[in-house]
């Protein structure tokens, strides 16, 4: 392929403001000529779980055509958690698109990628989208983006961005937003015109930096990454070196390029294009496929340091291995460390016969791995998310997040009041219509949980962002909001009679009819200290005459616990447990009397247990 003839740009967008629509479009209009396509997933938004959680998880690669020329587009994704990946993945690209809403502006998810791009240099064009909307405000948006370039240092040269009006929808774009276009032609011209070529030596050794990492089942390793120098074939020995050392050799056995939304195969490639190889088993992200005779590395990719982090435990509850594939220690073991290959900003760290500490970018990160793996068929135990504390100079340091959130009116006293006992400072505070934008800096810790609460504080209308900022100093404590817990007796089926008797007890996690063991949280009691409970015995109802009556009992829908609630909800003495068909809440130590004995044994001042008051 003729290097003067490849662009490389990545796509930054927040979600919902048309990515996959505009994408669409590119492949769409640029008469994609598709031959030996290769029957494989959907290289845009095929995850599952991005599908439902709305973002983009896995960065991914796409390409079109316009004209003569061949346009890679690297996917990014939006969200902090992820900047492991979002750093690796640019280093591929030569330019950038910064997708941004007619009617919303510039959002904070965005806001952290384009720090990255910025930081690279990258050349960025802006594309303003959605202007079919009525109530666009297109001169307000590339104003907030200015802004936005001078707060994130961009150099001087870059602050004279080229603006693109859009409507992904109709499939337009246009310089001048009071002119409808009939077609991309006007932002493919502008891609073309200032997204440099790609650069390299095409008749240097090879050089390819690989930014991301796959398995097949078939072909094993593939890695992908831009080759910016020399080329590469089937069949050729390449190595993979990183700082100066080769790691090891292998033979090219398949070789692809991405095609629209598909991967091609192809037979030789050269410096400029972006490609999958297989066949080089001892290659990791960061390395360096080079020329084993003359091996040249490239700067690996520096990625921020992990800021949460959260055990894994083999499960050892009372329901162990009923409902999973996968379960011992090697199972977890192997996911995990695989895990690591891929994803850079995860770190994995044994640290008993069946315990790991996994420590990721934050929260979110690390439950989107849970998710993942129980999709998977693992079952596995977790405990509550910590933030990685770091001491400098004996000064204890935490780590502290920008976050930003849109609120209606009416709740922002709330959310303030929340903020304020999270240790939050608000920075500025902006009214518009009825909908408040509050910035605030945040310990990493305040926001553990933050997102639940904010939830209900907001009646599900809030919108909340946040990137990381940087290690500050120690906050001083942080009190949840949360109570005790309703802890079941012993293993029983849960009775309907009972459950309503434990109703004005809290708040019930579950319905009549289900499985739980002695130790198991079935709620959260009204009261801040745990309760022992027996949820399958109730007192007598005075009318009830026969066992079938138990089905009239009408009781409050119980509060179904996510994931992500219940990570957000436990204490450092509880564990989720995770299986393919359940999440289950419980205390560390199952016994009644085992938890007597610790909380004696820590003085009486764990509040968490009840020493008073009696099993139900
Ligand atoms: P993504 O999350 O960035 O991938 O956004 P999507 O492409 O999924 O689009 C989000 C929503 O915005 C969808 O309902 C789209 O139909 C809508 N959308 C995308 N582009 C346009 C546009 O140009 N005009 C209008 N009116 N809606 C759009
Ligand atoms: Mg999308």
């Amino acid at each position: 392929m003729d290097q003067s003839r490849i662009r490389n740009i990545a796509i930054i967008a927040h979600v919902d403001h048309g990515k996959t629509t505009l994408v669409d479009q590119f492949f769409r209009q640029s008469g994609m000529f598709r031959a030996n396509q290769v029957v494989e997933e959907r290289l845009m938004d095929s995850m599952d779980l991005e599908k439902e959680r709305g973002m983009t998880i896995a960065a991914k690669n796409g390409s079109f055509r316009y004209k003569d020329y061949f346009v890679n587009i690297i996917d990014t994704p939006g969200h902090a958690d992820f900047g492991g990946q979002v750093e690796r993945v640019l280093r591929m690209a030569d330019g950038a698109l910064l997708l941004v809403d007619a009617v919303d502006g510039p959002m904070p998810q965005t806001y952290f990628v384009l720090r990255k791009a910025l930081a690279l240099r990258l050349p960025v064009i802006v594309v303003v989208n959605k202007i079919d909307l009525p109530d666009h405000r297109c001169d307000w948006v590339v104003n907030q983006v200015f802004d936005l370039f001078v707060k994130l240092d961009a150099p001087e040269h870059l602050l004279d961005f080229p603006v693109v009006y859009a409507s992904a929808r109709d499939g337009y774009a246009t310089e001048d937003y009071n002119e409808r276009g009939d077609s991309m032609e006007p932002l493919f011209e502008k891609i073309i015109e200032c997204v440099p070529p790609p650069k390299g030596d095409p008749n240097g050794p090879l050089q390819m930096l690989i930014s991301s990492l796959s398995y097949s089942p078939f072909l094993g390793r593939l890695v992908t990454g831009k080759i910016s120098s020399g080329c590469i074939r089937i069949g050729q020995d390449v190595a993979a070196a990183r700082e100066g050392k080769v790691k090891g050799t292998g033979r090219v056995t398949k070789l692809y390029r991405f095609e629209a939304d598909s991967r091609v195969e192809i037979a030789t490639a050269s410096v400029g294009e972006i490609v999958v190889v297989a066949g080089i088993e001892v290659a990791n992200i960061g390395d360096t496929l080079t020329d084993p005779l003359a091996p040249i590395t490239l700067p690996p990719v520096k990625v921020d340091p992990p800021t949460v982090s959260m055990k894994f435990i083999v499960n050892d509850s009372p329901f162990a291995g009923r409902e999973g594939k996968f379960l011992t220690s090697r199972h977890l073991r192997e996911r995990l460390f695989q895990e690591t290959l891929s994803d850079v900003a995860l770190v994995v760290e044994e640290t008993g016969p069946t315990s790991f500490e996994v420590s990721g970018r934050g929260e979110l990160h690390l439950s989107i791995l849970i998710e993942k793996m129980r999709r998977e068929g693992y079952e596995f135990q977790v405990t509550r998310p910590e933030v990685i504390l770091k001491d400098v100079d004996g000064k204890k340091l935490e780590p502290y997040e920008e976050l930003t959130v849109d609120v209606d009116e009416n709740y922002v006293g709330g959310v303030i009041e929340n903020l304020g006992r999270r240790r939050g400072i608000v920075l500025q505070m902006n009214r518009e219509g009825g909908r408040v934008r509050l910035v605030c800096k945040i310990p990493t810790r305040g926001l553990l949980g933050f997102r639940s609460e904010f939830m209900n504080d907001t009646k599900g209308t809030g919108v909340m962002n946040y990137v990381f900022l940087d290690y500050c100093e120690y906050a001083g404590e942080i009190k949840d909001r949360r109570k005790g817990v309703l802890i079941a007796k012993e293993n029983c089926v849960t009775v309907a009679a009972a459950l309503g008797n434990l109703e004005d007890r809290g708040t019930l996690f579950l319905g009549p009819g289900e499985k739980v063991y002695g130790g198991q949280i079935i709620g959260e009691h009204c009261r801040d200290n745990d309760l022992v409970v027996n949820p399958a015995k109730g007192k007598k109802m005075t009318n009830v005459r026969c066992a079938g009556a138990d089905d009239a009992i009408i009781l409050t829908p119980p509060r179904v616990m996510t994931l992500e609630k219940c990570i957000s909800f436990i204490r450092e003495d509880e564990l989720i447990e995770v299986t393919p068909q359940s999440i289950r809440l419980r205390k560390q130590l199952l016994s009644e009397v085992d938890r007597l004995r610790e909380f004696r044994r820590a003085g009486g001042k764990a509040k968490s247990e009840s020493a008073q008051l009696p099993a139900e």
